[in-house]
């Protein structure tokens, strides 16, 4: 597999990024870590005579907490994220997922950004991120940027609510509420999730006062579970039994409309997520 010819372009700022697609128009694509577009160029599947590089605009770049939101720039990778100090102390279970994520050759390049805007359907960052109610803000050269809840940013399989031209600059994730734990979970036999599940806990007084649950990689796009979200609210902890956690993984299979593909048929993906939401969510009160 070799890579066809193209012109590199090596962009300083959002606004040269968006000058130089508009020049090439449909000839030209932006690339960051280059792990889904370099391999769909050396396997023919597109093909651009010009790419350009995302990877020195400073926008893009870095880690911070602004407003009380973990800000984490386009351009971060999967690697930075998983090692990031920030990251461990103001949101553990992004690290930790970020650690599960493809191999470390791929994590060491590819980035949040590219993910998110690659918009995979088997991937593991979106539905994360859905249970913290997580924003993305978007950017073309010369024009104020865009928050675009990530509900409304991931549309479908590869397709985002990108303009042409314009740049995913940050993902803005907001601290989960006091007293409560996030974790996801994902099961997979291919090098891509087959299905990803995110919970949300907060517990008080022993119940359990917020229920969020997002599901991924099964469907077209991650989605949230409120059917199974509003089982599992208000109940007591100590009554979590199997019972009411099956009953909210029946709902969240339904919310997540598996789709038949080559990680198995829609009875299997609901089964995997019946089970997934059981065991994450408890993971999450624990
Ligand atoms: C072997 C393998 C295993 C994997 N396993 C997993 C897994 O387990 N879980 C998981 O979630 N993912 C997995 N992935 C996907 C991986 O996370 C992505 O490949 C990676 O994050 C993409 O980032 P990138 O920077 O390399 O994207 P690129 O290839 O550089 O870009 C991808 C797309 O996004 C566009 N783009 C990139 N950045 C921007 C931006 N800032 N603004 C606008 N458009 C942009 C590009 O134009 C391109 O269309 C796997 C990938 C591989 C190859």
């Amino acid at each position: 597999m070799t890579l066809p010819a193209f012109e590199l372009h090596r962009p300083r700022s959002v606004e040269e990024a968006t000058q130089l697609v508009d020049r090439h128009g449909e000839d030209a694509a932006f690339y960051c870590g280059g792990t889904e577009l370099l391999l769909l160029l050396k396997l023919g599947f597109s093909s651009f005579g010009h790419l350009v590089d995302l990877k020195r605009i400073d926008e893009l770049d870095g880690i911070r907490v602004e407003n009380g939101e973990l800000v984490v720039g386009a351009a971060v990778t999967h690697r930075e994220l998983e090692r990031s100090d920030l990251v461990r102390e103001r949101l553990p279970a992004l690290a930790t997922m970020e650690r599960g994520v493809a191999n470390l050759r791929v994590r060491e390049v590819g980035t949040l950004g590219g993910n998110l805007c690659f918009s995979d359907p088997h991937s593991d960052p979106a539905t994360f991120l859905l249970t913290l109610d997580a924003e993305v803000e978007c950017r073309r050269g010369g024009e104020p940027p865009r928050r675009i809840p990530i509900v409304d940013f991931v549309l479908g399989p590869y397709q985002t609510s990108l303009r042409a031209g314009e740049l995913l600059t940050s993902v803005r994730i907001p601290a989960p509420p006091d007293g409560a734990a996030v974790a996801h979970a994902k099961f997979a036999f291919h090098e891509r999730p087959t299905a990803t599940v995110a919970c949300l806990a907060r517990v008080v007084d022993g119940r359990v006062a917020e229920a969020r649950i997002a599901v991924g990689s099964v469907g077209a796009r991650p989605a949230r579970a409120t059917a199974a979200e509003q089982v599992l609210t208000g109940v007591p902890v100590a009554e979590l039994g199997e019972g009411l956690l099956e009953e909210a993984g029946e709902r969240a299979a339904e919310a997540a409309a598996p789709a038949d593909d080559a990680n198995g048929s829609p009875e299997y993906k609901a089964q995997l997520v019946r089970v997934l939401v059981g065991r994450t969510f408890r993971q999450a009160v624990g």
